[in-house]
């Protein structure tokens, strides 16, 4: 399968083709709420904060550039994930959630979209296809899944959710497009918070919706400017920056990831590794021709959930956080967010530290923490 990679360097050379002589090579900051607006407002020109604002078009740009995509920013995930759900759904629809996803989606759909009179369904990401996609007007797909790592088929999954008539939603933030490109494999829309591994430094939080489908984009810019979630120009820029070197960063931790998974299958003090490049992962196969790497996300499950903590109090190089995708590794046991994964199961985000050094590190600490 073509996995239609994006092109990292031309990215880091997206704003250097429009620059005059004298303009500085990184992109400049406008923090604007108000811009000089003489006369009657023209489209193209920006007018106020709220509707448009050169940092963000940079950004999106080279998220666009990313996704293959026209793509729009917010100021977080979950910003981006509700504006892809209002611009697509009314009263009398029915949603599909990932049952073993990120939980949040399934927080707003009970707390707000029942409400609206939006029916909410959730399935296995795993089993999704099992039942067909009748009846549902949209279909939000997470693959790998957060934190189970269980995997779809996204071909084949929003083929079918098309054919029945609906629109396929798929978050990648576990994978970023240099992991994954949904839109390739026939999503509508792709929605990622870019808090994680884009951002990567753990100094701010960012979302964007990409799609193909002008109609789509414009029910998320419409939803963006009425609603007012817009990202600071700040936030933007940040981000801008961050993307430069987000390439060097996904394969450096998803090398390293890579090696840690298959070290730690074989450490006596863990009980299972779910990873999709190891051979073991129950769809490594479609991993391997569905994602260009097999991520920095690693599912560890110890003995139990004492267990799980002596191991990251005890590891210097593993930072007790939520959250995932910063250059610094870190863990956190799942089940105290109530996921349904077993009491002893860490969810472990592989920075870029040296792999040798955060192996010894991790070794050392599965010792200490099972003594
Ligand atoms: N999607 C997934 C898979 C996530 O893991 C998260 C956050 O953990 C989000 C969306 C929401 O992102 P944010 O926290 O930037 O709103």
């Amino acid at each position: 399968m073509d996995h239609d990679k994006p092109d990292a360097a031309a990215l880091l050379h997206l704003r250097a083709a429009g620059l005059a002589k004298g303009d500085p090579l990184a992109l400049p900051i406008t923090p604007a709420s108000m811009f000089s607006l003489p006369g009657a407002p023209e489209a193209g020109v920006d007018a106020y904060g709220r509707m448009s604002n050169p940092t963000w078009r940079a950004l999106e740009e080279a998220l666009g550039h990313l996704e293959g995509a026209p793509a729009l920013a917010f100021p977080s995930g979950m910003a981006a994930i509700c504006a892809a759900l209002f611009a697509t759904l009314k009263a009398g629809d029915r949603l599909l959630l990932p049952a073993d996803g990120y939980y949040t989606p399934r927080v707003l759909a009970d707390r707000f979209l029942a409400g609206l009179g939006i029916a909410v369904e959730t399935r296995a990401t795993a089993r999704i296809a099992e039942g067909g996609f009748d009846g549902f007007r949209a279909v939000l797909i997470e693959t790998p899944s957060n934190p189970g790592l269980e995997i779809c088929d996204l071909a084949e999954v929003t083929a079918m959710v098309r054919g029945a008539g609906g629109i396929s939603i798929v978050d990648n933030t576990t994978m970023t497009p240099f992991g994954q490109r949904p839109l390739a494999l026939g999503a509508d829309i792709v929605v990622a918070s870019d808090t994680k591994a884009p951002g990567g430094h753990s100094d701010l939080l960012m979302g964007h919706v990409a799609s193909h489908d002008t109609g789509l984009m414009d029910g998320v810019r419409d939803w963006r400017t009425l609603t007012g979630s817009i990202p600071s120009a700040f936030d933007a820029w940040l981000l801008h920056r961050s993307l430069e070197t987000l390439e060097l960063r996904f394969a450096r931790m998803c090398d390293s990831a890579g090696e840690i998974a298959a070290r730690l299958a074989g450490h006596s003090a863990v009980r299972a590794v779910i990873y999709p490049g190891l051979a073991g992962h129950p769809q490594h196969a479609l991993a391997d021709r569905q994602m260009r790497r097999a991520g920095f996300l690693i599912g560890v499950v110890l003995d139990d959930a004492a267990a799980a903590d002596r191991f990251i109090a005890a590891c210097p190089l593993v930072e007790p956080t939520t959250s995932f995708g910063g250059v610094h590794t870190t863990a956190e046991r799942r089940a105290r967010w109530g996921d349904a994964v077993p009491d002893g199961f860490l969810r472990l985000s592989v920075g870029t530290e040296p792999v040798d050094a955060l192996w010894t590190a991790i070794d050392e600490a599965l010792q200490d923490a099972t003594i």
